[in-house]
C-alpha cells in the first residue's frame, strides 16, 4: 500500500513528491502525458531557446530558490540582464515608460494630473471589508485611470483575465491587507518596513537552459516514483483505502493507497468528481480558465534599430485594453536573457487572448502568428509585420485559472472537503497563487495536511491490528 498517490506531474505533482521524498512518505506519481512539467516547457528551435509556458520568477520566489538548493542546481541559475528592469505599457499607439521613481511618476504622460492626484486622495478614502472585483476595488481607491492604464496590463501579464470578474481579495491579498490594517494602501505601503522591502532589488530568473530545467531535475531525482504515459486512471474507494487502475504500456496497473492527491488543472477534475460529495465537486471544476496563446517570433537586430524609436533594453511591454487588439503584452526575450537567440538577432515572445478573447482558440495557428505580427509590429512600429519571422506558436487553451469573485470562498470549500479525513487532498496553481513559486508553496502546505492525515491513518490501522491480535 502506497501512502499517496500523486495524479499529475506538472510543477504542482513534482514537487509536492519531493517534499514526500524528503520527509520519507512512500508515493507513487502517476503522469498521462509522455513528459513530467506540465506547463513548464523549454524548446530549442534552431538557434533559438523558446519558453511555450513560464519563462521567469523573481528574487523573491524562496520556495523555487530553497528547491535549487536542495537540487544543487544554483550554478544552472541565469538572471536578467539588469538593463531588463525597464517595462513599457502600451496606450494610445505608442509605448510608454513605465515610472519606477517619484520624478519618473510626476513626469509621466501615462496618467493625467487629475489621475495622478488621486494618488493623493487615496489617502483620505475609507476602507472597505467586503469581497469586490478588481474593478470596483481600483476604481474606488485609485481612479479609472489606474485601472485602465496599470492594473488591466498589469493583469494582463497575470492572469490575462477580466478586471470586471476577478476578485481583488483574491488577486490583490496584500493591498487588501494593507487597506484593512492602515486604511489607505499608498500609507501603508510607506509604514509598512516588510511591503517596502519586498519591492528593492528585486532581480528576474530562469535557468540558462531555460525554466524546464526545474521541472527535469526534479523528475530525474524521483523518477523510479514517477510513471509517464499513465492512461485511462481510475480510482475507486474501498473501505478506507483507495485503489487506483490505470494503464501503463497496455497493461493494466493497480495500486492501493492511503491518500490521493490530485494535482491536475481543477477543469479536468471533472473526471474524478465521483469520487466527492456534489456541492464540492462543483466549486473544482467550475473555476474557470483562460487560454493564452504563447507566439514566438525573431527579426533581425538592425531592423529594429532602423524602425523603432525606443531602446529595446528592457523586459518588454504589456498592453491596455483596446477594442480588437488581441496582444496581451510581448517579452523582449533577447534583451531578458541574451543567451536566447543569436546576437544578431531580436526574439520576441507574445502573448495572445485571455479571459476577454477567449474565441482565439477557435483560430488557426497561422492565423494566431500573422495576427500577432500584425499588433507587435504596430506596437513596437516595426514598418512590416512581414519582417517578423514566426518560430514557434502554442495555443494553451485553459491556460490561466481566474480567481473571480467568490474565489476564497471556493477555496475555503475545498480546504473544508481536505479537512473531512477522506485522504483526497488539491493541490495546484489554482489555489493560492499562479505563479510556479505560489504553485510549490501551495503543494508544500497541502503535504503539511497529508502527514497529518497519515498520521491519524496509520494510528487507526496500528489500533485496529492490536484489536484482531
Ligand atoms: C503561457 C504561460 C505563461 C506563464 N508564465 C509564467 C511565468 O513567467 N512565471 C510563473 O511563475 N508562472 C507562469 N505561468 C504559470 C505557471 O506556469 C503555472 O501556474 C504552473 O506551471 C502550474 O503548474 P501545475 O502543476 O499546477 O499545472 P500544470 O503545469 O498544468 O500541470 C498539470 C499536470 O497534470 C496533467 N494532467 C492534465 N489532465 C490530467 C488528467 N485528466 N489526468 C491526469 N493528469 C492530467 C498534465 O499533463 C500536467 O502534467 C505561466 C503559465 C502559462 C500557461
Amino acid at each position: 500500500m502506497k501512502d499517496v498517490i500523486i495524479i499529475g506531474a506538472g510543477i504542482a505533482g513534482l514537487s509536492a513528491g519531493f517534499e514526500l521524498y524528503k520527509n520519507n512518505i512512500d508515493f507513487q506519481i502517476l503522469e498521462p502525458a509522455n513528459r513530467a512539467g506540465g506547463s513548464i516547457k523549454t524548446v530549442k528551435i534552431g538557434d533559438y531557446l523558446v519558453e511555450s509556458g513560464p519563462s521567469t520568477f523573481n528574487s523573491l520566489s524562496k520556495e523555487i530558490m530553497e528547491l535549487v538548493k536542495d537540487l544543487d542546481i544554483e550554478d544552472l541559475l541565469q538572471a536578467a540582464n539588469p538593463q531588463a528592469k525597464k517595462r513599457y505599457i502600451y496606450r494610445n499607439g505608442q509605448l510608454m515608460p513605465v515610472p519606477s521613481t517619484l520624478k519618473e511618476f510626476i513626469k509621466t504622460d501615462i496618467l493625467s494630473r487629475e489621475g495622478k492626484m488621486m494618488l493623493l486622495e487615496e489617502l483620505f478614502i475609507k476602507k472597505e471589508n467586503k469581497e469586490e472585483t478588481v474593478q470596483d476595488f481600483t476604481e474606488r481607491r485609485f481612479g479609472r485611470e489606474i485601472l485602465k492604464n496599470f492594473i488591466q496590463p498589469y493583469l494582463n501579464g497575470i492572469f490575462a483575465g477580466d478586471v470586471q470578474k476577478l476578485s481583488a481579495n483574491a488577486v490583490f491579498p496584500k493591498l487588501k491587507g494593507l487597506e484593512t490594517k492602515y486604511r489607505s494602501i499608498i500609507g501603508g505601503m510607506f509604514l509598512s518596513p516588510k511591503v517596502r522591502s519586498s519591492f528593492k532589488g528585486l532581480t528576474l530568473y530562469s535557468f540558462i537552459h531555460g525554466m524546464e530545467t526545474l521541472s527535469d531535475k526534479i523528475y530525474n531525482k524521483l523518477k523510479n516514483k514517477i510513471i509517464l504515459d499513465a492512461k485511462d486512471i481510475e480510482i475507486s474507494r474501498a473501505k478506507d483505502f483507495y485503489i487506483v487502475n490505470f494503464k501503463s504500456n497496455n497493461k493494466i496497473i493497480n495500486y492501493t493507497a492511503n491518500s490521493i492527491l490530485f494535482a491536475l488543472p481543477a477543469h479536468t477534475m471533472s473526471e474524478f468528481a465521483y469520487l466527492f460529495p456534489k456541492s464540492y465537486a462543483s466549486e473544482i471544476t467550475q473555476i474557470e480558465y483562460a487560454p493564452i496563446a504563447t507566439v514566438v517570433q525573431a527579426t533581425e537586430k538592425s531592423t529594429v534599430e532602423a524602425c523603432c524609436s525606443i531602446s529595446l533594453e528592457g523586459f518588454g511591454f504589456l498592453c491596455t485594453k483596446e477594442p480588437y487588439r488581441k496582444l496581451l503584452g510581448t517579452v523582449w526575450t533577447s534583451s531578458v536573457f541574451p543567451n536566447r537567440a543569436p546576437s544578431d538577432k531580436i526574439l520576441l515572445t507574445s502573448y495572445v487572448g485571455g479571459a476577454l478573447n477567449k474565441k482565439i482558440t477557435d483560430q488557426s495557428e497561422e492565423e494566431i502568428a500573422n495576427l500577432t505580427a500584425k499588433e507587435v509590429s504596430e506596437s513596437m512600429q516595426i514598418s512590416n509585420p512581414g519582417l517578423l519571422e514566426t518560430i514557434y506558436v502554442k495555443v494553451h487553451t485553459n491556460a490561466i485559472p481566474q480567481y473571480n469573485l467568490g474565489h476564497m470562498s471556493r477555496v475555503k470549500k475545498i480546504e473544508e472537503l481536505m479537512d473531512k479525513n477522506y485522504g483526497l487532498f488539491f493541490t495546484g496553481n489554482y489555489l493560492y497563487g499562479i505563479s510556479i513559486n505560489d504553485t510549490i508553496k501551495t503543494s508544500k502546505l497541502i503535504v503539511e495536511r497529508i502527514k497529518k492525515f497519515l498520521d491519524i491513518t496509520i494510528k487507526k490501522q496500528e489500533n485496529d491490528q492490536v484489536k484482531l491480535l
